[in-house]
């Protein structure tokens, strides 16, 4: 079973006000579009993610992993069918499934995107959308007064993603794909039944200027932000090398330890179970315990990013410094860097290793050994 997911963002947006469309606005530190897509990578289910833009704005997204963005029309169902057309031509010939979201819906949670999926691939349903009952009492309103009341029974405020079989939804569009408030309309022109499951009263659509706000309210709600902190000293010892964030240096000296004695990822170990209050690494890899007698440290750093990740938790940035006064740490910090990103399944602009000497004073002056300190940030996914 595969599935894909179409984001379109190829609209102006004039709406929401401001200077670009509302895709690429700020919110939250981030743009509209980026949480889109971030929620959607979110899934593991999920495997190519297609976003659709408007062609002049290609250049504004960088296409990475399972992301590719893709040139749009100039109607949604127009980018929509170029999106579907874009799996289509992909190697595999098209997912079996396809889940088809507005990147203004930028506060979509992974849990909807699931439910939608999941209703998809384990039911005999070949459409399933989102959408909430409305609750208000309906009016008509002509020249500030009511007009007429609208019976609410069996309404439904529709959302995305909706989901569909992938060629299904693809023929759906090549026969009847003449412009469509959202695919569900395509869809059922082309008879298909499409079951409705309980869509998110957070997952709103940017569209008026003071969404903004309501989103940003919600996306700050919905993160969870942990930082720990690590701190490891080991002492010199007779050696040829010290091993310091994975990378071995030419020194007159070792490090003594019952491991590798890599200071600069045990300290980065513990700040990243210290973000997740999972103890030290002390109680994970106990010293008394003749498993880990000269275990090389990125045993304990895997441990740590495993557990982190089975919590829901990515790493957005770590930070480590090393305090000696030799060897000098400069030449091999980016090495340290790529070596620490590789291990924490990050980008190296995450990482960063730097040095400092205490001034010959203290141990770390007397160069008895190396002190290191670590401060890793997580956010919950
Ligand atoms: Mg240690």
């Amino acid at each position: 079973m595969t599935c894909a997911a179409i984001i379109v963002a190829a609209g102006q947006g004039n709406r929401a006000g401001g200077e670009l469309p509302k895709q690429w606005q700020p919110l939250a530190g981030r743009r509209v579009i980026d949480w889109t897509v971030a929620a959607f990578e979110a899934v593991p289910e999920i495997g190519e993610i297609v976003v659709v833009l408007r062609p002049g704005d290609l250049d504004m997204f960088d296409s990475r992993g399972r992301v590719r963005a893709v040139a749009g029309g100039t109607t949604r169902t127009q980018s929509v069918r170029l999106g579907l057309d874009a799996l289509n031509a992909s190697p595999s010939s098209g997912p079996d499934y396809v889940l088809i979201h507005d990147a203004a819906r930028c506060c979509i949670r992974p849990d909807l995107i699931r439910t939608v999926l999941s209703s998809l691939t384990e039911g005999a349903a070949i459409a399933v959308a989102p959408a909430l009952p409305v609750t208000d009492a309906l009016w008509r309103g002509r020249n500030g007064m009511v007009c007429g009341t609208v019976d609410r029974t069996d309404l439904c405020r529709a959302q995305t993603p909706q989901g569909f079989a992938f060629r299904k939804i693809l023929t759906a569009h090549s026969e009847h794909g003449v412009d469509a408030a959202d695919d569900v309309e395509i869809a059922r022109r082309a008879g298909m039944d499409v079951q409705i499951v309980d869509g998110d009263v957070q997952n709103l659509k940017i569209t008026q200027p003071g969404d903004f706000d309501r989103a940003e309210k919600i996306l700050r709600g919905q993160m969870d932000i942990r930082t720990g902190t690590g701190y490891d000293v080991h002492r010199f010892g007779p050696g040829g090398h010290v091993i310091l964030c994975g990378v071995a240096i030419p020194h007159d000296r070792g490090l003594q330890g019952h491991s590798d004695a890599d200071v600069g990822m045990h300290a980065l170990t513990d700040a990243i179970l210290g973000a997740i209050a999972e103890g030290d690494i002390g109680r994970h890899f106990p010293p008394s315990d003749p498993r880990w007698k000269g275990a090389e440290s990125h045993v304990f750093l895997d441990h740590a990013v495993t557990l982190a990740t089975e919590k829901d938790f990515q790493i957005n940035n770590v930070d480590v410094t090393l305090v000696c006064e030799r060897p000098k740490i400069g030449p091999f910090a980016d090495e340290m860097r790529k070596t620490l990103a590789k291990i924490l399944q990050i980008d190296p602009s995450r990482v960063s290793v730097k040095a400092t000497t205490s001034e010959r004073l203290g141990f770390a002056g007397r160069e008895e050994g190396i002190a290191a300190q670590a401060v890793a940030t997580m956010v919950r996914t």
